[in-house]
């Protein structure tokens, strides 16, 4: 037997300044895609062969440049028509939060134009990301669909281990069945769905209770994506039955599903500690212990940010009597990054730092002390030997502050990326990273972490998002 494997990932975030092109993709082909999906293991111990199709992954991008997408569309819809006479089944990794120019979702456009090809009964399983959008129209072509659980991710692999074995389970034994899709009029962020923290801990206890029934093959709840303004934004709920005559009870659960998670709407909330930015500081600096993290949640460059922003460097410039240890890790500004690249470390300069796009971004002059270079590694489900950016971190003279330079807006989310550079946390009082919720890694190290409610890109307040695509009434848009 034979099956296709692809993978394309991208979050579009509508508020980054630039569209995302083929360069922002991490492309892979034949075995490389096979490798990078990590799902060869589970086909090969089921004795099924692979065809790879293609690994196109941005990560937390802008929106797609339509050329880019169809590029990208067509190499797994080449491979399709390339080996229709071949393929039992297809393994899809679609992130779910994608925006194409002209065309809205890609991902939904990849399953409609495969769905064309093969037909309505071809075997699709897909993995997605909780943040991702989902239709009704999508979810009831797919015949598996299941979302990793945990946010952050930190079961990206289990998920899709899990849903290829399901896959073959199905291809050895057949069954006409399809996932069952239910909107909710529910709109989150992701700082206010961590899964270790309620209600989604229990949402994901629940839906593993549901799983453990042999009638049902899998449940999701979907969180949604809300940085583009789109009409399938939103929560939803999906069920796969194990059988045809299990098709009427899958629909049955899905109800149940969604009034469990209805019910705990008024719960969410965002995790951990969280302050405007001006209490967020106060708090770091009075604190006994370190290291303290700051998120600078309104520049999340994990949901697509640029990174750029320079408002809490400017804040912190601004203190008096700075006896703290300070790390940005990191700022991005390509220009000065150019420029200090260039330099050798020990070596005094003056630079701008700050890309002057808007009011959040804008620069400030520093003399700085160059301290050191190093790579931006991958973390997470990431492969983290490959290298996705650069930084020179640097001290800013006369002062604590040590800020890495970035050539983009590569996040920073585990120590394995700081220390294969030789820079200890231990060494610094106050860490300010890119994210929202503060990442695992960091929340374990860190003796008190602060989310601060800052401006920019990925701003928290979801009530106040522009949306004018989006269903109505949408909670808590709308007092529901
Ligand atoms: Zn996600």
């Amino acid at each position: 037997m034979y099956v296709m494997v692809g993978e394309f990932v991208t979050e579009s975030n509508a508020n980054v300044p630039k569209k995302c092109n083929l360069k922002d993709y991490d492309l892979a082909f034949d075995k490389e895609c096979i490798q990078k999906m990590r799902v060869e293991d589970v086909f090969m111990r089921n004795g099924i062969n692979i065809i790879p199709s293609i690994y196109a992954n941005a990560g937390a991008s802008g929106v797609v440049d339509k050329n880019t997408f169809i590029y990208i569309e067509s190499i797994f819809l080449k491979t399709i028509k390339e080996n229709i006479r071949k393929i039992d089944g297809i393994f899809l990794m679609l992130h779910g939060a994608s925006e194409i120019e002209e065309l809205g979702s890609g991902d939904h456009h990849i399953l409609s134009e495969i769905r064309k090809l093969v037909g309505p009964y071809l075997p699709i399983a897909i993995v997605c990301d909780p943040h991702g959008n989902l239709s009704k129209e999508y979810v009831e072509s797919a015949t598996i669909i299941r979302s990793y659980r945990e946010s952050p991710h930190t079961d990206a692999d289990q998920t899709m281990w899990h849903v290829a074995d399901l896959l073959c389970e199905l291809l050895k034994k057949r069954q006409n069945i399809h996932a069952v899709y239910r909107k909710l009029p529910l709109i989150l962020g992701g700082e206010q769905s961590v899964s270790t923290d309620e209600p989604v801990k229990s949402i994901n206890q629940y839906m593993n209770k549901l799983e453990k029934d042999p009638r049902i093959m899998s449940c999701s709840w979907h969180v949604g994506y809300i940085r583009h303004d789109t009409s399938v934004a939103g929560s939803s709920i999906v069920v796969v039955p194990s059988t045809q005559e299990d098709q009427i009870y899958a629909e049955e659960v899905a109800d149940n599903l969604y009034s469990y998670v209805w019910d705990k709407r008024h719960e969410f909330h965002y995790t951990g500690l969280t302050a405007k930015p001006d209490d967020a500081i106060e708090m770091a600096f009075s604190f006994e212990g370190k290291p303290v993290f700051i998120t600078d949640s309104g520049d999340n460059v994990t949901s697509g940010s640029t990174g750029w922003n320079t408002f809490l460097l400017r804040k912190i410039l601004n203190l008096n009597n700075l006896n703290k240890k300070v790390l940005f890790a990191s700022i991005c500004d390509p220009m000065t990054y150019q420029l200090l690249e260039r330099m050798e470390i020990g070596q005094e300069v003056s630079i701008r730092l700050g890309t002057n796009f808007d009011e959040l971004s804008k620069s400030v002059e520093l003399d700085v002390i160059i301290k050191s270079k190093g790579n931006l590694n991958g973390f997470m489900m990431h492969d983290n030997e490959k290298v996705f950016g650069h930084y020179i971190n640097v001290q800013i003279k006369e002062t604590p502050i040590e800020v890495m330079v970035a050539d983009n807006n590569w996040a920073i989310c585990e120590i394995q990326q700081l220390e294969r550079n030789q820079i200890n946390i231990e060494d610094y009082d106050v860490i300010f990273v890119k994210q929202g919720y503060i990442f695992p890694d960091f929340k374990k190290y860190g003796k008190l972490c602060i989310m601060a409610l800052t401006d920019g890109a990925t701003l928290q307040d979801t009530s106040a998002l522009p949306f004018k695509r989006i269903m109505r009434p949408m909670y808590p848009i709308d007092n529901i």
